[in-house]
């Protein structure tokens, strides 16, 4: 089968691929729509070599249509219309056992550890399958996975309607949890600082009541300012890698500085950085930290807040790119382009 292959760091184009074989509770999904996600340009920039082998199939926010089932499967058919969460847990290590199958000492993600949805077909335990409603439309399949990212980290910091929230970074994760949170969580006031215009403006688009652009203001100094020099309920890190601009600390020692008394910070970015936090000020507070890693159960979630009408996919997803041009797709979001979110590869086309 054709797929879009990764066979060495920042070099992924179409290729040959043997077709997946399902085994008897697997279903055979071909994807329509996926998403290339922040996980992905780590991927393709070489820093997963520990756990992507080359040549990889990547590809992990992805949905389809069922082509054909395992003879164990029961519930889902060929032709059914489907999301794919990307999620394969052991469910026997402590972390599982406790219920947090999303930090299994072993976890497997579709499209990271096994082939994924940059491909004509992928086997997929039933396990991850979620139907897909009608008025879904396709392209859109690929944000089921940012949304329920959204709901995830927005359970980890128990947010409560009428609650203020910062959210550090707007890029495709922290403009997704602004969407659920604006749109299903009814906070009472969200700020959101980013150093891209487009970003900031597609925030104010989907609910944010501030926006701080970081290159020209302290985002600490604004929320101070904003919040009667209280601090917000809480504040959510989105930013992964960051860049310092004058006077600023990394996002989560600002985070520690714009929280108020017994609030709760959670990092969702991955990055690379070490993060220096101000930490007396962490315990005079008693504020918490809390990390947020995939997802947790909130497909379904995230699938009814979508077929609702609810969030906004269609500012989040700013391009469609056929497969066959996977390798200017990625340079162009390599390149963090300021007019991109969300790209989304049309898998059929190849
Ligand atoms: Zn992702
Ligand atoms: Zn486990």
């Amino acid at each position: 089968m054709k797929a879009g292959i990764l066979y060495n760091d920042r070099e992924i184009r179409i290729g040959e691929a043997r077709d997946p074989q399902i085994g008897p509770d697997e279903v055979l999904v071909a994807p329509h729509y996926a998403g290339i996600c922040g996980t992905d340009l780590h991927i393709y920039r070489g820093e997963f070599q520990a756990r992507v082998k080359y040549p990889a199939i990547q590809g992990h926010e992805f949905g389809g249509v069922v082509e054909e089932v395992g003879r164990d499967v029961k519930g889902i058919k060929a032709g059914d219309r489907v999301a794919v969460d990307p999620i394969i847990s052991c469910h026997s290590c402590p972390a599982c056992v406790s219920g947090h199958i999303n930090a299994c000492r072993t976890l497997r993600l579709l499209g990271v550890d096994l082939a994924g949805g940059f491909a004509r077909y992928v086997a997929v335990p039933s396990k991850c399958i979620y139907p897909l409603p009608e008025n879904i439309p396709m392209e859109h399949v690929p944000m089921v996975e940012m949304y329920g990212l959204g709901h995830h980290v927005l359970r980890r910091g128990e947010v409560q309607p009428g609650e203020s929230v910062a959210i550090l970074g707007s890029g495709r994760l922290g403009l997704s949890v602004l969407d659920v949170l604006c749109h299903g969580a009814s906070p009472a006031l969200t700020i959101v600082a980013d150093l891209q215009p487009f970003r900031l403006e597609t925030a104010r688009k989907l609910g944010a009541d501030y926006t701080v652009n970081i290159v020209q203001e302290d985002p600490v100094a604004r929320v101070m300012e904003i919040t009667q020099e209280v601090g917000v309920d809480c504040v959510i890190e989105c930013v992964g890698h960051y860049h310092l601009f004058e006077g600023q600390e990394a996002p989560l020692a600002q985070a520690v500085k714009m929280i108020r008394s017994a609030g709760r910070i959670v990092t969702a970015g991955l990055g690379e950085q070490l993060s220096p936090v101000h930490f007396k000020t962490l315990v005079l507070k008693e504020a918490q930290i809390i990390a947020s890693r995939v997802t947790l159960g909130e497909f379904p979630r995230a699938i009814r807040l979508m077929s609702k009408g609810l969030v906004h996919p269609e500012l989040l997803v700013t391009e469609q790119v056929p497969l066959r041009d996977v390798t200017a797709a990625f340079a162009k979001v390599d390149r963090d382009d300021p007019d991109t979110i969300k790209v989304v590869l049309d898998v059929q086309q190849v």
